[in-house]
């Protein structure tokens, strides 16, 4: 089949290279260039760990599945799935941030986790001076190498004769045949198929196809559509693996830098993006670091990062349209599930419907939109 891949992030690349194993024609276009947006500002924590209801919770528990897989699969191309535990700790002084309730709900759901005490802390991350004498560690999760995990499905791609071309999709229109698609050039070219992975836009895209593709507007900035990612220079601290709390999330990067998040300022999102948000923002990340570290490490950058936010909090994957000619694969937890949903579209587009995917089709807003609204997102992505 002749399929269109609209948005080269990391859903898109995932898509086009599992297209591309099964034989297809496939074209990939992203009006900016590869992994311009959410996918090179990612957090990139591999879990599914609070990611209710239960369904969601199992779609993403295969996303860490899959990424195994895949790492597996291509492991003489080098390391980017690193799978060692993330560990999640409360400073609170009345321990209110919610761990106990997560063991319990984790347990519930046979996620594995385990209760740590000061000794295994340190001896898991020795150069962290621990607020705190218990965690929690859930072994199964991880951290991706964003960037390298990218680039390494571009590169299959390309070997294929599979380039991504700089274009931007207006509107698509689909019939029993096919789908005619208008470029912002004026042009217009018919696939078969077309896979709209276009992030944040992929509602915008729909909206003006005449197809329902509820996805969070951007344009009104908040801590559930946007986050506030910190960059720290390179430093010789030993991190090996990701720690979420209530007062920092942090994770080592292939280069010895880290991304930072600080729960306690997302909702400074809603101010927009401002140089004087950000400098506050790197102020307070330094000083968090040096808490937990023990030494000054500096932040290079604080990134004001919009999210795709399907309206209710729930991945939106399927067909969008009566023919079967429009797909939507629209996410906030891409990073977790990008090697896992790649497969499962391509499988789909077989003819092969992955019932893991039942309650994530588009037809549940044919009776309205419920928009989920997190008080504070970080900590679930
Ligand atoms: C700060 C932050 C932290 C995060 N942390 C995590 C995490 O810890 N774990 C996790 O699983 N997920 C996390 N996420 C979410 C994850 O990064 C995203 O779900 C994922 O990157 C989405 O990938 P995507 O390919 O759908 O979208 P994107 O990466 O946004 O790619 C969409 C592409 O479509 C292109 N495009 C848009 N409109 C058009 C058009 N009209 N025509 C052609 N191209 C178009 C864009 O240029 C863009 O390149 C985080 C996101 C952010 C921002």
């Amino acid at each position: 089949m002749k399929i269109l891949v609209v948005g080269a992030g990391v859903l898109g690349l995932t898509t086009a290279f599992n297209l591309v194993e099964d034989g297809h024609d496939v074209t990939i276009v992203d009006k900016t260039g590869p992994y311009a947006k959410a996918s090179s500002r990612s957090f990139a924590w591999i879990n599914a760990n609070h990611k209710l209801p239960a369904e969601y919770h199992l779609l993403n528990r295969a996303g860490i599945a899959a990424h195994d897989e895949f790492q597996k699969r291509f492991a003489d191309h080098g390391t980017w799935f690193h799978q060692h535990g993330c560990v999640m700790f409360d400073s609170t002084p009345d321990k209110s941030s919610g761990l106990d309730e997560r063991f319990t709900e984790s347990a519930e759901l046979e996620y594995p986790v385990e209760r740590i005490d000061s000794d295994r802390l340190r001896e898991l991350e020795p150069a962290v001076s621990w607020p705190t004498d218990s965690g929690l560690l859930f072994p199964l999760e991880a951290h991706l190498d964003n960037e390298a995990f990218g680039s390494l499905v571009e590169g299959f791609l390309e070997e294929a004769d599979v380039v991504p071309e700089v274009a931007e999709v207006v509107r698509v229109e689909t019939n029993v045949d096919g789908t005619s698609v208008e470029f912002a050039d004026g042009s217009t070219r018919i696939f078969d198929q077309v896979i709209i992975a276009a992030g944040a836009d992929s509602g915008m895209i729909a909206d003006r196809s005449g197809l329902l593709l509820p996805v969070a507007d951007l344009s009104q900035p908040g801590p559930r559509t946007h986050s506030l990612l910190g960059v720290t220079a390179p430093t010789d601290v030993n991190l090996n693996r990701i720690i979420i709390s209530d007062k920092i999330n942090v994770r080592p990067r292939s280069d010895g830098s880290m991304f930072v998040q600080i729960p306690s300022v997302e909702a400074r999102t809603e101010e927009g993006e401002n140089p004087e948000l950000l400098d506050e923002v790197q102020t307070v990340m330094e000083a968090e670091l040096e808490s937990l570290f023990g030494q000054h490490i500096p932040v290079d950058k604080v990134i004001f990062s919009g999210r795709s936010f399907p309206e209710d909090g729930l991945s939106i994957v399927g067909y969008l349209d009566e023919h079967h000619r429009a797909y939507s694969l629209v996410t906030h937890s891409g990073m977790t599930m990008a090697a896992l949903l790649g497969r499962l579209v391509a499988d789909e587009v077989r003819g092969d419907a992955s019932q893991l995917l039942d309650v994530f089709r588009p037809s549940r807003f044919a009776e309205g939109v419920t928009p989920e609204s997190p008080t504070n997102f970080i900590g679930r992505q």
